[in-house]
């Protein structure tokens, strides 16, 4: 009997969640190698882009995972075993001193004014790692200011104490606070008021049909205009087409993330995103003409 089922309901395991269960053992095996030998871990990064001045404002780390048979690994798959199997704590550990060690490099190249760059921690990585004290740590010991980082949650790490309370240590040590995916999960306006934050990023899945669906253009009108008045920032996630962009603009939508802009890159590759200049690639007042 499967456990923690209730007394009579009995249940049991069938071929498919057999496979599941073997498949989900599989990666976490192969989590704790690539854990162990970092080679096949790495951290990309995709701008965010005011799109009032066109500038870059921020980038956000997103980890990159290529196993050594599989190829690719989305972070959708093993970031929630990560977290079952507790190897998140490790796994955040890696992406944190990986951003550190990237910024000090990007500084050293001569990139004077660097952009903030944003983290995805989830839910156990709050509750179990003292993520304060390790981002004071190895931002001291890189002579970086805490202040550039960013954190970005999604909404459900938040709701207990422990949650809040990590939230207010490391805001107090100037790392600014995002909700990611807003609108979906356990969502809950009485958050934002409860947990002060910085910004919310919109997700995707809201903008994908922006431009076509009645309903998700009024939700998206909703949300930006109730982050204005409770001044906090607002950012469109998963942008890709310039009717998505205009939509954006006339409801009021400052910084928007997404393909249209960039793709995440690899820190070799993100030297136009720290110059400070607008992206050349996005003339955001025109659409591009299209080949006839
Ligand atoms: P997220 O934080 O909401 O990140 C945005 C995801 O959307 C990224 O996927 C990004 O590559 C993708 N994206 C960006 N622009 C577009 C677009 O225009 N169209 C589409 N279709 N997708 C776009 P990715 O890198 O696969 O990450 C997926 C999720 O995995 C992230 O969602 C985040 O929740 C989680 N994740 C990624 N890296 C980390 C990490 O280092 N730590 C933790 N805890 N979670 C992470
Ligand atoms: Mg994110
Ligand atoms: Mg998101
Ligand atoms: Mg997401």
């Amino acid at each position: 009997r499967a456990k923690g089922c209730g007394r009579n309901n009995f249940q049991v395991f069938s071929p498919v969640m057999d496979r599941q269960l073997k498949e989900r053992l599989a990666i976490e095996t192969s989590l704790r190698t690539a854990l162990a030998t970092q080679t096949q871990l790495d951290v990309h990064y995709q701008p965010l882009v005011d799109l009032e001045t066109r500038r870059v404002v921020a980038l956000e780390a997103l980890v990159r995972w290529k196993h050594p048979s599989e190829g690719h690994v989305s972070p959708l798959r093993f970031i929630p075993i990560a977290e079952e199997t507790g190897l998140i704590g490790e796994l955040g550990d890696f992406v944190l001193q990986r951003v550190v060690a990237d910024m000090a490099r990007w500084r050293k190249a001569g990139h004077a004014a660097l952009a903030p760059v944003a983290i995805n921690v989830s839910a156990g990585q709050l509750a179990r790692c003292d993520l304060r004290g390790r981002i004071a740590e190895l931002t001291q010991a890189n002579r970086l200011s805490p202040a550039l980082l960013q954190i970005e949650l999604t909404e459900g790490a938040m709701f207990d104490r422990v949650g809040a309370e990590a939230i207010e240590a490391l805001r107090a040590l100037g790392v600014r606070v995002a909700i990611d995916d807003f609108g979906t999960g356990y969502s809950s306006l009485s958050s934002l008021l409860r947990w002060r934050v910085d910004s919310l990023k919109i997700d995707r899945s809201f903008i994908q049909d922006l431009a076509t669906d009645r309903n998700h253009h009024a939700i998206v009108a909703a949300m930006v205009a109730m982050a204005q008045h409770l001044s906090i920032k607002v950012i469109a996630e998963g942008v890709e087409s310039w009717s998505q962009l205009a939509t954006l603009r006339q409801l009021g939508c400052r910084y928007a993330q997404g393909y249209l802009f960039a793709e995440a890159a690899p820190a070799e590759r993100c030297r136009e995103f720290l110059e400070g200049s607008p992206l050349a690639q996005a003339d955001f007042d025109a659409e591009p003409l299209k080949a006839v």
